[in-house]
């Protein structure tokens, strides 16, 4: 991977600090995702991050699935994420990890704390535990169980784990500060009782460790030295450094915090990506219009125009809501020197060349790329019938207007002048078919004693290939959807986020394997979807992005 240098930013002169001074003589940093969801550009920003600082100070980086939570987490989604940290261009420090290998250790250490007068086995309901823990301005309350005798915590958190207990009938906190400022500090839990069927444990367990809990005793055993997240946990690293400094772990990580990634007109959060999954609103999780990495695969993104995305987002602890333009732009510029271009007509309009001659009326061969002549060349034929764009022609033209219109003339790109000599229109009085005739002198040639400025694309009848093609508007109608107190944002879901057209490109285009990527010439960068094509079926192409930004000026 050969990405531009990285921005400098404030934990990488933490992580310089440390190897300098031989705090760290390497550094180990995870990426820990629950497998509850596909992953989303927020993710990006984080596998980027952390696999992209182990990348740069010849650290590593373990995958380690946060998978604490049976009910929600199932197998597709950890396939899914190991094949999303892999196309974006990274690969993990040995086998993937999963929080439920320490699911034994953390038992351990949960009886050591209890050894130590440091949990606490708790008898409260849920309603009570909500009830005596106080607000923001108010202390919490001691539970009755608090001050239960170790020998007695740790017969009954034993009996937890056989199973004597019903779900949700007690729990194991940690002893901490039921007066802390830090609701988080106020006896957290760090085991409950559940009965639900986990993707690697299967039955094996009927307690599972909190998050919390689970998170930092993991990093210690794997031997992290900076553990990084978002700020939203920053009121839990005393939390985080509580229990490590309790127990006798290997090593206590450096938790640092970091903005989260939010794009306007989408959302980033599993839960409401999900809802839009299941009741339907887009066709999956790698529906082109998601915000999931597999939907932006599918949609024709580029590993290395999201990675240089986030490079320039940056990484800071303040607010970070980003323009779509931002992440269009990294993947357009990207796309722009890698891929060929070629000519498609989306909305065509019928044009018939009145003087079109066999063996007369020749082609000329074309390069895929204007500056790289290694992409090579094809032939761009004509024929008696070629399609244009409904657009490119106009009636009544706007002042300044260079492309068709009735007696004026353009140029075929890649071909002849040729000049509209009669417009031929249905009974509704719609344009359905222009009769041109071709200057047979301007091949590669300007015309003579005249100026033709406008150039259009177009393609031969004859010859063009048909093709969907999928065109992609914004998934949400609002720049926060999930920003409006009290509106779901549902309510601001865009109707009109996807127009299937059929149209034609260029026949070289068919041997375009899923996933290869064009640009249509004036239209956009399209990529071959990945899943619909079939042989012999007609191709279908996503637009990834239009060749101009339509956010900016929209936005101004
Ligand atoms: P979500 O809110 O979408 O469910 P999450 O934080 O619950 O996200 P995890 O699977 O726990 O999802 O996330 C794995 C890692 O990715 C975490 O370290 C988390 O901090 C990071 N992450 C998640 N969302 C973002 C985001 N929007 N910006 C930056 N990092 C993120
Ligand atoms: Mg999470």
């Amino acid at each position: 991977m050969s990405d531009p240098a990285p921005v400098q930013h404030f934990i990488r002169t933490i992580i310089e600090a440390d190897l300098t001074s031989g705090k760290h003589a390497a550094i180990a940093t995870r990426f820990p995702p629950e497998p509850n969801g596909y992953l989303h550009i927020g993710h990006a920003k984080s596998i980027c991050l952390n696999f992209g600082l182990a990348r740069d100070y010849q650290g590593t980086c373990n995958l380690r699935f946060d998978d604490t939570n049976p009910e929600k987490e199932t197998e597709e989604y950890a396939g899914a994420i190991q094949e999303d940290v892999r196309w974006l261009g990274f690969e993990w420090n040995g086998e993937v990890r999963w929080a439920s290998d320490y699911f034994p250790a953390l038992y351990e250490y949960a009886q050591e704390l209890i050894d130590k007068g440091l949990a606490y086995v708790d008898d409260l309901t849920p309603e009570e535990m909500r009830e005596y823990r106080g607000t923001l301005t108010q202390p919490g309350r001691a539970s009755p169980c608090r001050n239960r005798a170790p020998e007695e915590n740790r017969d009954l958190f034993q009996r937890m784990k056989a199973g004597e207990f019903p779900d949700g009938s007690r729990t194991l906190r940690a002893r901490i500060d039921m007066a802390s400022p830090n609701i988080n500090l106020r006896d957290p839990v760090i085991y409950r009782i559940k009965r639900a069927h986990h993707i690697r444990t299967g039955d094996q367990w009927c307690i599972y460790p909190m998050y919390d809990y689970t998170h930092c005793i993991s990093d210690a055993l794997e031997n992290i030295t900076h553990s990084l997240c978002t700020l939203e946990f920053e009121d839990h690293r005393p939390l985080y450094d509580w229990v490590l400094d309790q127990l006798s772990v290997p090593s206590h990580p450096r938790q640092i915090e970091f903005s989260r990634l939010e794009l306007h007109y989408t959302v980033t959060s599993k839960r409401k990506l999900n809802q839009l999954v299941t009741q339907g609103h887009v066709a999956g999780w790698d529906d082109p219009r998601m915000p999931t990495i597999h939907g932006m695969r599918r949609r024709g993104y580029t590993p290395a125009g999201i990675r240089e995305f986030t490079r320039r987002i940056g990484i800071s602890k303040s607010e970070n809501v980003v323009d779509m333009a931002v992440l269009e732009g990294a993947i357009r510029e990207d796309l722009e020197t890698k891929v060929p271009r070629v000519m498609a007509v989306l909305n065509p309009l019928k044009v018939v060349l009145t003087n079109y001659q066999e063996g007369v009326t020749t082609s000329r061969g074309a390069g895929f790329h204007p500056s790289h002549p290694e992409f090579g060349e094809r032939e761009v034929p004509i024929s008696r019938e070629i399609w244009i764009e409904q657009d490119d022609f106009a009636e009544n033209p706007p002042a300044g207007w260079q492309r068709l219109t009735p007696g004026g003339e353009a140029r075929l790109r890649y071909s002849y002048v040729i000049q509209c000599e009669e417009v031929v229109k249905d009974a509704e009085g719609r344009v359905v078919e222009l009769r041109c005739c071709i200057d047979h002198e301007t091949l590669g040639k300007n015309p003579v004693g005249r100026k033709v400025k406008g150039v259009i694309h177009w393609v031969s009848a004859a010859h063009a290939l048909p093709i969907e093609a999928r065109l992609y508007d914004r998934l949400f109608l609002d720049p926060e959807p999930d920003g409006h107190k009290g509106r779901d944002f549902l309510e601001f879901i865009n109707p009109g986020s996807l127009t299937v057209v059929s149209g034609w490109a260029e026949a070289c285009v068919n041997a375009a394997a899923p996933e290869t990527r064009y640009q249509f010439e004036r239209l956009g960068y399209f990529c071959a979807d990945r899943f619909d094509h079939k042989p012999g079926e007609r191709l279908a192409f996503n637009r990834t992005v239009t060749l101009k930004d339509s956010w900016a000026k929209e936005q101004a």
